[in-house]
């Protein structure tokens, strides 16, 4: 697995012209060795790849760790890098640019002054972008937990009951499920409190006659669940069905549509017209989703700018919101497999309107 993720990551190094990838990302580092402590370093050549970390984790790395030459060194990663000489011979040295802080930038550069030090950015996450099996079904398991937190949190929603209660119940549940922790922090967002579309739970209690959005994920062996459903509370009026509506139906058409070949763009826009159409267009004000994986965001991206297209095997989510400034708030989102025909939902939790 590791050796043939390798041999993908090598290619698009060379296409990238540089012969040596420092990776500091700790999800990449576990992608391409299966390490899952917290710090470590991995530098890939054409012809080998060494592993770095120190001496906490000598036995840890022993176990997770096949495939590489593996450092423990009982100093910093950056001495052992260049007291082993695991740079020697390197010519042109791409960093993650979105890792590297310009401090590490600046004593890379003073410690190894005859090498060439480039920025990359998603050079491992271009190859983690196509999943394989396996991951795939770390996935659909991450997606089943979440569904079934959802199921389960459905009788908490109730008038009074505070957003930050929900919010630490979900954590909870995900935990009790086997995940082995949030993806992010949960949002609970009620009321016009929905119309942010990235609320913190606060101590606001949630009421009657409004609507409570949830958006959770967990993390199962590094991959992630992301899930949002939006509920109402006793009665809602005509103008928050129909919006509830137009928010369902442009999610549901773009589900349907997601299939390999088609620009990422053009999947967003399927859900923008759609709300356009039904009147909303001016307050679906985010993009209409995001690659899922060792990271919560990652590529593809699912917006109008985008220039990805989706290939079989892409895990995305589809989350078209509409958000009433001071008034409220619905998203709906799915976390979605590209498969060779078309799209499949990996989260399931029912998206009809519940009305609590
Ligand atoms: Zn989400
Ligand atoms: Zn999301």
């Amino acid at each position: 697995m590791a050796f043939s993720r390798l041999a993908r990551l090598r290619v698009r190094m060379q296409e990238k012209g540089v012969d040596t990838l420092l990776v500091s990302s700790l999800p990449n580092i576990r992608y391409l060795s299966g390490f899952t402590g917290s710090h470590a370093l991995m530098i890939v050549r054409q012809r080998r790849a060494v592993f770095v970390t120190d001496t906490r984790y000598a036995t840890q790395s022993a176990r997770e760790v096949h495939g590489v030459r593996r450092v423990v060194s009982r100093d910093s990663l950056m001495n052992a890098v260049h007291d082993h000489g695991l740079l020697d011979g390197c010519r042109i040295v791409g960093f993650e640019s979105n890792q590297v802080t310009y401090a590490i930038y600046r004593e890379l550069r003073r410690r190894f002054p005859s090498l060439r030090f480039v920025p990359t950015s998603d050079l491992v996450e271009g190859i983690a972008v196509v999943k394989e099996p396996a991951e795939i079904r770390i996935l659909e398991s991450a997606a089943r937990i979440s569904d079934e937190v959802f199921r389960e949190i459905l009788p908490m929603l109730r008038p009074g009951v505070m957003e930050r209660d929900i919010a630490a119940e979900i954590s909870y549940l995900h935990r009790r499920h086997g995940a082995d922790g949030d993806a992010f922090e949960p949002i609970v967002a009620s009321g016009e409190r929905g119309s942010l579309p990235h609320a913190r739970a606060t101590s606001r209690m949630l009421r009657n006659r409004e609507f409570v959005t949830l958006d959770f994920g967990c993390r199962v062996k590094g991959y992630h669940s992301d899930l949002t459903r939006t509920v109402g509370l006793g009665r809602v009026s005509q103008r928050q069905r129909q919006i509830y509506h137009a928010v369902l139906h442009a999610q549901e058409q773009a589900v349907r549509s997601a299939r390999p070949n088609m620009a990422a763009r053009d999947l967003d826009a399927v859900a923008r017209n759609a709300i356009d159409k039904a009147g909303f267009g001016k307050y679906f004000t985010h993009s209409l989703g995001h690659g899922l994986g060792l990271h919560v965001h990652e590529r593809p991206r699912i917006s109008a700018l985008s220039r990805d297209t989706l290939v079989a095997g892409n895990v995305i989510t589809i989350e078209p919101g509409i958000y009433i400034p001071g008034h409220l708030g619905v998203r709906i989102e799915d976390d979605v497999l590209i498969t060779a025909d078309g799209s499949r939902r990996i989260t399931q939790a029912p998206k009809e309107l519940m009305v609590l």
